[in-house]
């Protein structure tokens, strides 16, 4: 995925940022520029048309300091190395801002899975699985969904480890059905936690979320379970983007109306209570928050100007570009960045993983009582370091996820 300097030049750029502040040996500074191991497999697939194909896998573990490696799974055309190395570099940063014993990783596969039959999709990802299968492991690297995967993607990961393995481990990946060792809680885990941190920033601010105006840009699972949390708390979500296209209500959109639209006829535009619209016309329209739950590199040069929003909540993995952060910044934008905003998800993961292991699961009160008290502490964490250093929440959040992976390092020292 393209971004304006390359995706993870970006994250090496907000990493000396941070460490402006840090000022880390320069032993463990360069370990943290490194990821430990990158993974590049062939993928062949038998398509429904008898023909194979080969796709392209990636499996990153960035650090392991803190614990098992941690991440997703992409399906995506424009998977790269260079996107999953960056994504493993904030999962390794995300995971140790909300204090969880994980190392970071990302994965996934270059492909179109929109124009990939179900049948393809489980061969595909049956054989992803058997190649990196050595890698991964509940005591060593455990994925979940990311874009364009999901909870039957999960469930079959797990069942071809099962069949390598000759014996049933849930906890090698998250993000499962729930009647095979999932996680209550874990579908809309990473939109609850963004409404746990906006509501706290709407203190931190002084607002309130009664009559909130929001647009959301992208409606998969993070938006869509975002604006619907959100308008059920009494926001006003005027806009809705995605890849396709968008609506505009200035009276405010029925959010469950609208995801039954779009499931029904596969698009947004056509919603009869609202107006189609552009992600460029939405960007420019007054809000008080912009939630972009979609792909990085979403908001850059080219559109950042239009913006006017009070708040952006970034459910989405860095989808603000370097550069265009600073034009928010500019213009007194209060960011919550996604190390923190949407680290609602593996929060859940750790859950699913924890009650994987001893094979005793929590009702959802539990789990939500847990992610509100792990998101709270985290986010004040954060914000207290922005304010103690006067930096922006992007760079304090990056300052506490990356203290608390270099001090792992260190106290561990080096091998041999
Ligand atoms: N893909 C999600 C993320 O980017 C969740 C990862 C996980 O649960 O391991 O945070």
């Amino acid at each position: 995925m393209s971004t304006e300097t390359g995706f993870f030049q970006e994250i090496l750029t907000t990493l000396e940022n941070a460490n402006r502040y840090l000022e880390l040996p320069p032993a463990i500074y360069e370990r943290l520029m490194t990821p430990r191991r990158s993974l590049i497999v062939s993928v062949p697939v038998q398509m429904d048309n008898g023909r194979v194909k080969y796709f392209t896998g990636y499996r990153v573990q960035y650090d392991t300091a803190r614990g098992p490696a941690k991440g997703g799974i992409r399906y995506h055309p424009k998977v790269t190395l260079d996107e999953i190395t960056a994504l493993a570099a904030l999962m390794t940063w995300k995971c140790a801002v909300v204090n969880l014993p994980y190392g970071g990783a990302k994965g996934g596969v270059a492909c179109d899975p929109t124009v990939m039959s179900r049948d393809e999709k489980k061969r595909l990802t049956r054989r992803y699985t058997y190649e990196i299968a050595f890698l991964i492991g509940p005591e060593s690297d455990i994925p979940a969904p990311d874009v364009y995967t999901d909870e039957q993607t999960m469930a079959w990961m797990m069942d071809t480890y099962y069949m390598i393995k000759g014996y049933s481990i849930p906890g090698v990946v998250t993000g499962k059905p729930v009647c095979i060792g999932g996680s209550l809680g874990r579908d809309s885990a990473t939109s609850d936690g963004l409404v746990i941190t906006i509501l706290e920033a709407l203190k931190t601010l002084n607002m309130s979320i009664d009559g909130l105006t929001v647009t959301v840009i992208g409606f998969g699972k993070v938006g869509y379970h975002a604006a619907r949390i959100l308008h059920g708390l009494g926001a006003k979500v005027i806009g809705v983007a995605d890849s396709k296209g968008a609506v505009y209500n200035a009276k405010g959109l029925d959010i469950k109306a609208l995801h039954k639209h779009k499931e029904a006829s596969g698009a947004l535009s056509g919603f009869k209570e609202a107006g189609d619209s552009s992600l460029d016309e939405l960007l420019a329209i007054p809000v008080d928050l912009l939630v972009p739950a979609a792909l990085e590199g979403q908001i850059n040069m080219t559109n950042v100007k239009r913006i006017k929003t009070k708040i952006l909540a970034e459910g989405a993995n860095n989808p603000v570009t370097t550069e265009a952060d600073k034009v928010l910044l500019d213009n007194g934008v209060f960011l919550l960045p996604g190390v923190l905003a949407n680290a609602g998800g593996v929060v859940v993961s750790y859950f699913e993983w924890v009650q994987d292991l001893q094979r005793y699961f929590w009702d959802e009160t539990e789990i939500k009582n847990r992610l509100t008290s792990i998101m709270t502490k985290a986010y004040h964490e954060v914000l207290r370091i922005s304010v103690d250093k006067k930096v922006d929440m992007r760079t304090a959040a990056t300052i506490l996820g990356v203290q608390r992976v270099a001090e792992a390092i260190r106290v561990r020292g080096l091998y041999p």
